[in-house]
């Protein structure tokens, strides 16, 4: 059932270090069957308006359920596939069914953003606008409906000419987000230099807001910050009512975790909506 989450993810030897030639090759080509075949495929995670509870965008998360291994967490395997040369094919993948995702979402529910999580490491080439560009082309999803989350921006290296890409990425139409920020250097650096729409506060912060008056302290001045910054703040990982009253108390606009609704399918997420926008009336 692709729609369980509770699943333990098996851990897999990492190719990188021992540069094994053959253990690449077969790497990249169980990656490119996965891919064919349905293993590798997305599930999507509702983003609420945290005052209404209304659906306002998914995002789409990665999953490998591979039949030898069992279910593959994405944490490990973009490593892999980032090492095994593999990044930009499953990214195309991503778009491409994020973008169709978002077509069929629209029928059934009109028009609800879908998120697609992009690695800051295709930020160093341009070849990342042409994909895009060549997705939303093929697809004819509309732009203004995808969002590029942009996870591991500690990554970038060079933050003009990824500020520069994500320029034109942005003149296509889609919105930018930073992915997990609080985590991770040059977060703030990167805020002021990249074109963010959107900014999710990694999930570390939400979920010790209940406990610890740091975290607390943390999440407020960031709400504060992307209402300075206009830039839509989303809060990662709500676990608990409780923590949702506490975000709903500050003003968060939007959240997002397994106590909200857990990444799921596209069928789900569409009950989902219809139960969201019910009980927001
Ligand atoms: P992320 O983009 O920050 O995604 C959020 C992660 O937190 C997801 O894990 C999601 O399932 C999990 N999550 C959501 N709500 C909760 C909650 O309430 N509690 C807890 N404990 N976890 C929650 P997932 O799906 O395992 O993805 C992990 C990371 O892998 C993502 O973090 C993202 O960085 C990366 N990833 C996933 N899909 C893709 C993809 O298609 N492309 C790329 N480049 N990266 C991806
Ligand atoms: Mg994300
Ligand atoms: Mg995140
Ligand atoms: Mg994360």
């Amino acid at each position: 059932e692709k729609t369980n989450e509770t699943f333990e993810p098996i851990a897999i030897a990492d190719a990188a270090s021992d540069e094994d030639l053959i253990w690449n090759i077969s790497l990249q080509a169980r990656i490119d069957a996965a891919l064919a075949s349905g293993e590798i495929y997305l599930v999507f995670q509702p983003k609420v308006d945290v005052a209404t509870g209304a659906l306002i965008g998914v995002e789409a998360l990665v999953r490998w359920n591979d039949p030898a291994r069992g279910h593959i967490a994405p944490d490990q395997f973009i490593r892999q596939c980032e090492n095994a040369g593999r990044m930009s094919h499953l990214t195309r993948h991503v778009l491409t069914h994020g973008c169709l995702a978002g077509q069929e979402l629209q029928r059934a529910c009109g028009p609800v953003p879908v998120a697609v999580n992009i690695s800051a490491t295709l930020l160093h080439e341009r070849s990342i606008v042409r994909m895009v560009r060549e997705v939303l082309s093929a697809t004819g999803y509309d732009p203004r409906l995808l969002v590029l989350e942009i996870t591991e921006t500690y990554r970038i290296a060079d933050l003009d000419r990824a500020g520069a890409i994500l320029a034109e990425l942005k003149a296509l139409g889609t919105k930018i987000s930073m992915d997990d920020f609080g985590v991770g250097a040059a977060s703030l650096e990167a805020l002021m230099h990249l074109p963010f729409s959107e900014l999710k506060i990694d999930r570390l912060f939400i979920s010790r807001m209940g406990s610890d008056p740091k975290a607390m302290g943390i999440v407020t001045n960031v709400l504060h910050l992307g209402k300075d910054l206009g830039i839509t703040v989303v809060a990662e990982g709500v676990e608990d009512q409780k923590t949702l009253q506490m975000l709903r108390d500050s003003q968060c606009p939007v959240a997002q975790g397994y106590g909200i609704a857990r990444p799921s399918s596209l069928e789900d997420v569409i009950i989902f909506q219809g139960l969201a926008s019910q009980s927001a009336a």
